[in-house]
């Protein structure tokens, strides 16, 4: 089966398709996608976002396509940086931006409990099919640990895996993520 996926970012594409190949899946970046107008991410929850996109790039996918929203809630910051994890320190801000802001905003809080979470909506043309949800529990570090993943990887301490997900080898932290959760939930579905 034939899936596109509409994301400009190497890693979570990277990931995904490692997942993918586990079952058998074909799955490509969508053709042309940085070219196409930029889809204005301006939900307040991870399904509303993941569901703008994919209704927005769906149209121009020959098959089925799925898009998805994901980012890091931290339970001592109500919940942030949400939906706006990957521009926490502004617009067009780096990972270094975000986790040293984030460690900031941190300083001497002793609550560090978080959780990565990912939706994937799934669409054809610009009907929608259906969302998953991932997500995985963990805590914010002091200082990062590892130079592997991206984001908030190296600050994100996972029990399941007694390790950062900086630390962690891709195929482990995908047994766990958020993302190697989500995906394997919509590939269920697809193949029911
Ligand atoms: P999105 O592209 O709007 O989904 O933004 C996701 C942002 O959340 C990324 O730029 C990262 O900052 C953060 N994020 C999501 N998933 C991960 C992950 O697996 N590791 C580290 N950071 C992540």
């Amino acid at each position: 089966m034939k899936l596109y996926c509409a994301t400009g970012n190497a890693g979570k594409l990277r990931e995904f398709r490692l997942t993918a190949e586990n079952h058998a899946l074909d799955l490509d970046a969508l053709p042309g996608y940085g070219g196409l107008p930029v889809c204005e991410e301006n939900g307040s929850t991870f399904e509303e976002n993941a569901v703008l996109k994919a209704r927005h790039y769906g149209p121009h996918a020959p098959g089925l396509l799925f898009a998805d929203d994901s980012g890091l809630e931290v339970d001592a910051l109500g919940g942030a940086p949400g939906v706006r994890s990957a521009r926490y320190a502004g617009p067009g801000s780096t990972d270094e931006a975000n986790n040293r802001l984030l460690l900031e905003n941190l300083r001497g809080v002793r609550n560090r409990a978080a959780r990565f979470v990912c939706v994937l909506a799934l669409v054809e043309g610009a009907r929608l099919l259906g969302t998953f949800r991932g997500e995985v529990e963990g805590r914010i570090l002091e200082e990062t640990r590892g130079r592997g993943g991206f984001g908030y990887d190296p600050l994100f301490y996972c029990p399941e895996l007694a390790a950062t997900f900086g630390e962690a080898s891709e195929d482990r932290k995908l047994a766990v993520s958020h993302r190697g959760r989500a995906l394997r939930a919509m590939l269920r579905h697809l193949v029911k």
